[in-house]
């Protein structure tokens, strides 16, 4: 753990092991609530300091991180790869996202602008300002170990917060690598806090503190919710990343070329284990036969393997329980008239003995009575199910609590705009698989969370709003 700008231990140890061969890739401390209080207290005694800084001063060290994650790059993607499994070509891509999160926000830092409103008596005059909201408790999950950390780190720290980070301990080494950075670049001690361990203890003590003024949480639903009903507690701002389950929808319109490209590379990317994987493929009756059969072919040539070799496509999933719960959603499809057109299995013979690997699979004829329909997949499977009408495919896309990302593919001009439009989620990508930037604002309505991570919208979540009037 890293705290109040020092590397401290403990007695407890815990291993991190690679998905793909079961190796252990490094030891960690466990910490409890004590280190989390003393954390806590680190943060609170930096933010007048690290607050009171002009925002060009915050900002240069923020372009201190960008300089150093650039030299060490392949560094930190190979950490990635090795503690959550994800290809390394996805690996170096999220190491790209991570250096531009905090590009921004080292651009952005000196762009925290106020406002001036007129008043309503001839003697008095309104200023409105936006102040910091002060210490920060982050939460970050295990699939994106990077990039999660920055799309919170950035914003806090160019806003003139100060930050405590819970990652997963399930890959916690790439934000101990980050936090080296910090040390290297001299960031003042406690701004940046690190705390690892078992997650009751930490975010309880985080939840409960007076001290911490805003949760941002990226990660499940169902803990979200938890956190939510905790926050109440101190009245805290709440940020919350939650669970997805993105329809992608393809109208007989469609370049159906595109759509396999986009489906695949949005679908596989760390190994079908994002928020925003595509989670129910809705193709519409009359080029359902031929989409599936472009689709299956491209799946049929996915190379599995260790992350780590460039030559493979996708990697393993995090956990043995994460592919018993991918398998069972496959099987609860399959017992319930769904067809496998590929896969369909784990893979556990040769190279993939010691990993937790599952073949990628195509499910056709899949009805919305399966699990896989109405919960979060989390896995490498594609569910095919036939649509008829644009109003019916919109009702059964937005028939469920989540609401982050969603994607349809048509050449109709008309029907992008009504479509769009009438998509319950925070996020559209027409003819587009990956919809993401750090320019751009990344979050989801009704169950998938509040808030916005990325852009200026990013900012916003972690500054108050102060108004002055003044009488002269
Ligand atoms: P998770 O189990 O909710 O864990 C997320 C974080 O919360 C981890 O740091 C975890 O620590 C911690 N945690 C677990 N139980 C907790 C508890 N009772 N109280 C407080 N903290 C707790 O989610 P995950 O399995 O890591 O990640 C997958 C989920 O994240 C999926 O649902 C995915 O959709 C979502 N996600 C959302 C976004 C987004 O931007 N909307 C992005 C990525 C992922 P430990 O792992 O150490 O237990």
């Amino acid at each position: 753990m890293y705290i109040n700008g020092k590397w401290i231990t403990t007695d407890t140890l815990f291993d991190v092991h690679n998905p793909a061969t079961g190796e252990k890739v490094d030891s960690v401390y466990f910490v409890g609530e004590k280190e989390t209080e003393d954390a806590i207290k680190a943060a609170e005694k930096a933010f007048k300091e690290w607050s009171s800084l002009a925002a060009e001063q915050r900002s240069s060290y923020l372009w201190k991180i960008v300089e150093k994650l650039k030299e060490q790059r392949e560094a930190f993607a190979q950490i990635i790869t090795k503690e959550m499994g994800k290809t390394i070509h996805h690996a170096r891509q999220e190491v790209a996202s991570s250096i531009a999160f905090f590009q921004w926000y080292a651009e952005e830092a000196r762009r925290i602008y106020g406002d001036i409103v007129p008043a309503s008596a001839a003697n008095k005059r309104i200023q409105v300002i936006k102040q910091p909201v002060g210490v920060v408790g982050a939460i970050t999950p295990w699939n994106f170990p990077l990039s999660m950390a920055a799309r919170k780190l950035g914003p806090a720290l160019a806003t003139g917060c100060t930050i405590v980070l819970k990652p997963s301990k399930e890959a916690p080494l790439s934000s101990i690598a980050l936090f080296k950075i910090f040390d290297e670049i001299d960031l003042p001690e406690g701004v940046a806090n690190l705390v690892m361990g078992s997650s009751g203890p930490i975010a309880n003590t985080l939840m409960k503190s007076k001290a911490v003024k805003k949760i941002s949480f990226t990660g499940s639903t169902e803990v979200g919710k938890v956190l939510i009903g905790q926050s109440a507690e101190t009245v805290k701002r709440v940020s919350m990343e939650l669970g997805g389950h993105a329809p992608f929808i393809i109208f007989d319109d469609a370049d159906l070329e595109l759509a396999v490209d986009g489906l695949i590379k949005s679908k596989f990317g760390s190994n079908g284990q994002q928020c925003v994987c595509p989670n129910r493929i809705y193709v519409q009756e009359k080029i359902y036969d031929e989409f599936s059969e472009k689709l299956n072919k491209r799946v049929r040539n996915i190379q599995v393997g260790n992350g780590l070799d460039e030559g493979n496509d996708m990697g393993p999933l995090i956990n043995a329980e994460a592919l018993e719960k991918v398998h069972e959603q496959v099987e609860n499809a399959v017992g319930l008239g769904a067809s496998i057109l590929n896969g369909g299995r784990k893979l556990s013979d040769g190279q993939y003995a010691q990993g937790y690997f599952y073949d990628p699979t195509v499910l056709a004829n899949v009805t919305d009575d399966m699990l896989i329909v109405k919960e979060e997949t989390f896995g490498p499977v594609i569910p095919l199910i036939k649509f008829q009408t644009e109003e019916e495919v919109i009702q059964r896309a937005n028939d469920i609590e989540y609401g982050l990302a969603s994607y349809f593919y048509t050449t109709d001009l008309s029907r992008n705009y009504r479509v769009s439009e009438q998509l319950d989620y925070g996020m559209v990508g027409v003819n587009d698989a990956l919809p993401f930037a750090v320019q751009a604002p990344f979050g989801g309505v009704k169950e998938s969370g509040m808030g916005r991570e990325g852009g200026k919208y990013g900012l916003e979540d972690y500054l108050d709003i102060k108004m002055i009037s003044v009488q002269i």
